[in-house]
Parts: structure tokens; sequence; C-alpha cells
């Protein structure tokens, strides 16, 4: 699998310093070597899909506090947060298609720009 450069090989965390740099603390390191030693394959890509959303949702609460926020796309990538991966899409009647990662999810918008939402009442409705 190719290593993507600038983030942490473990949390997905945005890397800075040195460019060789793999993790981003020592603590990072040593978890990603005790995961290879003792998981399967499966398990290891299961494992870092999960760190991936799980970044992915904390980039979308951190950039909305208030639950709503309309942002630029960079600002999210900047974060660190990565586009192709959310746990489920949200069609609404007016033929929006949000995409959640958990309770947190967000919309498309022109001229690069990402509508950011928080709630359950999002979850109940996509029922
Ligand atoms: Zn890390």
């Amino acid at each position: 699998m190719e290593q993507d450069r600038e983030k942490c090989g473990h949390c997905s965390a945005p890397l800075s310093g040195r460019a060789d740099k793999r993790y981003c603390s020592d603590q990072c390191r040593a978890a990603a070597g005790n995961l290879r030693k003792h998981l399967d394959p499966a398990q290891q890509l299961m494992g870092r899909l999960n760190r991936v959303l799980g970044h992915n949702r904390q980039v979308l609460c951190q950039l909305s506090p208030q639950g709503k926020a309309i942002l630029r796309r960079e600002v999210l990538l900047m974060a660190g947060f990565d586009f192709r991966y959310f746990t489920h899409l949200h069609h609404t009647p007016t033929g929006n298609l949000y995409h959640f990662c958990y309770d947190y999810g967000y919309l498309l918008l022109p001229e690069e720009r990402i509508l950011i939402v928080n709630g359950h009442h999002w979850l109940d409705k996509a029922a």
C-alpha cells in the first residue's frame, strides 16, 4: 500500500517537519509497530480505515463547533481530512447528497465550499 507521506502512518494526523517522517509521534510509531506484529492484514486495514474515519469526524467536529459551518474545501484538506472515506450517504428530498462520518456530515457547495452539519436528527431522517 502506498504510504501517504504528508500524514501520520498510524493516526493520519498531518505531519510537519522532516520529509522522511512517517509518524507524528513516538507513541504512534510504537503503536504502529505493535499492530503490525499482532494483526493480520485485513485487521490492519480495518484499523487504518477506522482511524481515518475517526480523524475525519474529529476534523468536522473541530471546524464546526456550533454544529454547522461553511468553510473552504482546502481548510479541511489542510486539517488532514480524507474525502475518500465516509460512513454513509444521505439524500435529501431536495436532491442534495450529504456524506457522513458518523454523526457529522458535509455537503459540497459551489466554488469549493463545504457545508458541515452535525446531529442525530440528520441520521433519523435518513431512514
Ligand atoms: Zn500519529
